[in-house]
């Protein structure tokens, strides 16, 4: 029978066990129903997410509900919104009881002097054309000026169909100004022109990414096999979606039978009380759907599948400490 140690070397053993007691639980939070943004193509409002549920406005009230999570056995807040830096006293209410991880668009600036170690990840949607096409205004302008060389922030970089070929640019601005990057793919649930994907494109862009985290490993969060499965949608031939999706929250997940999923995993409104359906938009037709972290998971739950040879088990060891790197359960 193949079993871990077998498969593995003892560097590659070393590696795995470093992962393997982390036992993530992590659930996800919109923090608020606002943004001082509005992208085209943002799951939350296309989705009227931000209309679901009247937001709690009482701090102590969140307190209690944070304090309700971790006892649930969430080990991992990944704040959402809307803007969540918008409502600051919120998210140190999770800072202070959880391990937490805050998306934001950048466009204000979370002191360090309050959160000192908490992992930031901004959103970019591409060069400075796609940015004001798409959101209005070039933010990493204003970003890259609020966190530059702070070494617990990286962008998550949204890439649009218009970017392939062209990634390496905005690669490069992030590192020089001391950032890291990891990459993700827009699933346009607006429909904007010219901003649906083919496949050739993909394939195109998997090679760009490949070459990308050779040439700036210092800068590029990634593996080759997020890459591949990300932009084929496919594990072991499995074809992602529905039926595959391991980010569908616990308490509303019907599926029978039921795959390997995110134990525990709700993604909560911000009244605290309504879910949505899964990690990101809750009307997205899930054959379309390219969410970066949903991938990821369903490699990270599928771990089983990837005991059939060494090669597939290093994969699968590179994705999970990837998703662990970016969520500050490892070092860089
Ligand atoms: S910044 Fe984020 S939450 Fe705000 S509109 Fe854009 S994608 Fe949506
Ligand atoms: S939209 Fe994406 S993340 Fe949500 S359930 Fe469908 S496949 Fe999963």
């Amino acid at each position: 029978m193949l079993t871990v140690r077998s498969l593995l070397d003892d560097a590659w053993y070393e590696r795995y066990k470093r992962i393997s007691h982390l036992n993530i639980r992590s659930s996800i939070y919109d923090v608020t129903d606002r943004c001082n943004l509005r992208c085209k193509g943002c799951f939350f409002f296309s989705s009227d997410e931000h209309r679901a549920a009247r937001e709690e406005t009482d701090l102590g009230a969140w307190e209690k509900f944070i304090d309700r999570e971790r006892a649930r056995g969430v080990n991992l807040a990944i704040l959402i919104g809307g803007e969540p830096t918008l409502y600051l006293d919120r998210v140190e209410a999770f800072y202070r009881r959880l391990p937490t991880y805050c998306a934001t668009n950048g466009l204000l600036k979370v002191p360090r002097d309050r959160f000192p170690d908490m992992m930031l990840g901004i959103s970019l949607w591409g060069d400075e054309d796609d940015e004001r096409e798409l959101r209005g205004r070039d933010t990493f302008a204003v970003s890259s000026r609020h966190y530059a060389g702070d070494p617990l922030t990286y962008y998550l970089y949204t890439i649009t169909p218009r970017q392939v070929g062209r990634v390496e640019r905005m690669t490069r601005r992030i590192r020089d100004v001391g950032l890291k990057v990891h990459y993700q793919l827009l699933s346009n649930d607006e429909g904007a022109e010219g901003f649906n994907w083919e496949s050739s494109r993909l394939d195109d862009l998997r090679h760009e990414l490949d070459g990308l985290l050779e040439r700036y490993p210092e800068t590029v969060v990634s593996a080759r096999y997020y890459h591949e499965v990300l932009t084929t949608g496919r594990l072991f031939g499995r074809p992602f979606g529905w039926d595959e999706c391991p980010s569908v929250t616990e308490t509303m997940d019907t599926r029978q039978p039921r795959p390997k999923r995110l134990i525990r995993f709700v993604r909560w409104a911000s009244d605290l009380r309504t879910t949505h359906r899964c990690c990101t938009s809750a009307t997205r037709d899930c054959s379309t759907c390219k969410d970066g972290a949903a991938h990821m998971s369903w490699i990270m739950v599928n771990k089983h599948a990837h005991l059939r040879s060494a090669r597939d088990l290093r994969n699968w060891i590179e994705v999970y400490e990837m998703f662990a790197k970016l969520y500050r359960l490892l070092p860089w």
